[in-house]
Parts: C-alpha cells; structure tokens; sequence
C-alpha cells in the first residue's frame, strides 16, 4: 500500500473529545446540548442510524431524545411535533431522519426545523448561506470529508477536486464546500461521459454514488487524495465503498476506508453542529459573519 489511512475513526475521537470539554463548559453554565431525532416509521436501516446519533450524544455529555413516531404519522402531524420541538428550550438540534413514509412531503418538514436547530443544515435557509459560504450548519457528511481532508494536512486550494454524485445531501454541498476552500470543481453524475477521464484529472476525487467499487485504480491519477463517501452492503454482508479501495490505495497518496471513515465522521459532525447550536443559543458562540467557510 502506498496511500496513507485517513482514518475517521481516530480522528473523529479526537474530535470527539474536544466537543466534550465544550459541553462541560456548557453544562457549567447550566446548558446542556440536547439533540432531538425524530424517526417516523419501521425502517430498520433508519433505527440504527438513529441509535448510533443518540449514543454519540451521551457519550459526550449531550442530552438526546429520539422520538419514534407510527409509520401513520400525517405531515400535519409530524410539522405540528417539530414546532414543539423548536419552542423547546432543552433542545438545540433537531434531526428528522429521512427516508419519511409517502403520505409526508420530507420538504415540508424540513422548512419546518427552526433555522437556528436545523443542525442536518437541509433547509432552503441553510442551503442558500452554504452557497454563500457562511453556513454554520454545513451539511455533516460533506463537512466530515473536509475535515478528514484538513486532518490530513492536505492542501485543497489550487486543487483540481472531482465530485462524483451530484445529491442534494452529499454531491452538491461537497462541491460548493470544496470551491470556498479554493479547489477548481467538476461535478460528476449519472448523465456524464467519459466519467473515468474526467476522474483521472482530479488531485482530490470524492465519490458519493452508491455503487459498489467503482472507481478503480485505472481512473485515479497517481498520487491523487480519494474520498469514498459511499456505503454498500454486499449480498455477502461485507461493507464496500464506492471506491475499489484494494487496487485505488495502490495508487493515491490519501485514502479513506469503508468502514471507518467518513461514516463516523457523519455522525461526529452532527455533534459538531448540535454543539454550536447550543453555543450559539447560549450566546457564546460566533454568529454567521465569524463562521465563514473558507
Ligand atoms: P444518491 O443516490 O442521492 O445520489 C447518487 C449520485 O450518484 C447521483 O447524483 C447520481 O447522478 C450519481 N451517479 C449514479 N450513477 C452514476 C454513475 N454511473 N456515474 C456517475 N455518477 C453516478 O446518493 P447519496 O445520498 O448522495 O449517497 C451516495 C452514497 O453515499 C451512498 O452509497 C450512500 O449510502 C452514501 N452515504 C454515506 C454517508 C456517510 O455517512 N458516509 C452519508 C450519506 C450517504
């Protein structure tokens, strides 16, 4: 192996960490970061996710609270929960984890969060101040990768950083992260041709698709920093990215595994973001003008 493990394990520990010390100052002042997730339905894959978020707070001292709502649950409902959510003082995030059932416009709940407890950062709000560079919620599984690529030590401006997937969670919010640190983007997506060229030309790859291993080691430039933002679940339950890690760490300087990197790093972000909004509400913690992103 010739790339380096970013690894988001250990970092998201270190990470982790240091949130603590923010809490305990928090607490010391009579607040204590409370994160609220909110899960309507049986998806199984969504209770664990859900599960994992709730541990991490308790981990670092935060509050958490989930709340499993019926599959039946009206948009109606689900909006009238989350405005009780936004009144209340103990919490300063709230998360509604997606996919919702098909009676309820996902939209529609999100512009409910109160822009100052949307720590996902989804809402329209949010977006536009991403677009602008001064989000202080930027969405958590692109910010993880930019904060593996800071760990690291790797230079982004100047870089050429190729995007693959173009959603609005991962694809398109890493992008616009990457052009505030100076990177020259290209977005790729299902519609585009000659993808393997096109990857080829990136110092920085990031691949955010969904499928199995692949980006393989002939479409990464030698010496290229890769990020496998993917998560899939093989028909023998083995976890695999979107990268063909095996041959592709041949070839990168920089390299992230599935499992262990950006995943953990999803979940450390929320605290993260839960931490500030607690900081913020508790009138300790900068405003938008001082959270620029590069
Ligand atoms: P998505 O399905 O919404 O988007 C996939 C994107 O890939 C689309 O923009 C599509 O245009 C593009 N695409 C599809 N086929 C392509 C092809 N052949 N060539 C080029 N582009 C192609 O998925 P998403 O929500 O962005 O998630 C992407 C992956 O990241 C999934 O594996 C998901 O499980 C994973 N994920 C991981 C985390 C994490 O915490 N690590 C968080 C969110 C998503």
């Amino acid at each position: 192996m010739t790339a380096k493990l970013i690894d988001g394990n250990q970092l998201s520990q270190e990470l982790r960490a240091e949130f603590r010390v923010r809490v305990d100052r928090l607490r010391s002042i009579g607040v204590t970061p409370g994160l609220a997730v909110v899960i309507v339905g049986d998806d199984p894959a969504s209770k664990v996710y859900v599960r994992n978020k709730a541990r991490a707070c308790e981990a670092i001292g935060m509050h958490s609270e989930v709340h499993a709502l019926a599959a039946s649950t009206t948009e109606a409902e689900l909006i009238a929960f989350i405005s009780r959510l936004n009144t209340n003082p103990a919490i300063h995030g709230i998360l509604v984890q997606l996919p919702l059932p098909r009676q309820i416009d996902s939209r529609a709940v999100i512009e409910a969060i109160a822009a100052a407890k949307d720590v996902d950062g989804f809402a329209y709000g949010n977006i536009g101040e991403l677009v602008v560079g001064e989000s202080l919620f930027p969405p958590c599984t692109p910010f993880g990768a930019m904060k593996m690529l800071e760990f690291a030590g790797v230079a982004v401006e100047g870089k050429h950083a190729v995007v693959i997937g173009r959603s609005n969670i991962v694809g398109k919010p890493m992008a616009l992260l990457l052009l505030h640190a100076g990177a020259t983007v290209t977005v790729c997506h299902s519609r585009t041709r000659d993808l393997a060229g096109i990857v080829r030309q990136g110092d920085i790859v990031v691949a955010a698709v969904g499928k199995p291993r692949m980006v393989t080691a002939d479409m990464v430039k030698p010496g290229a920093v890769v990020i496998d933002v993917g998560i899939n679940r093989l028909p023998d339950g083995k976890l695999v990215g979107d990268v063909d890690f095996d041959t592709v760490k041949e070839i990168a300087s920089w390299i992230t595994p599935v499992p262990g990197g950006v995943g953990p790093m999803t979940i450390t972000m929320l605290l993260s973001n839960t931490l500030k909004a607690a900081e913020t509400a508790a009138g300790i913690r900068a405003t938008r003008a001082d959270t620029r992103i590069g």
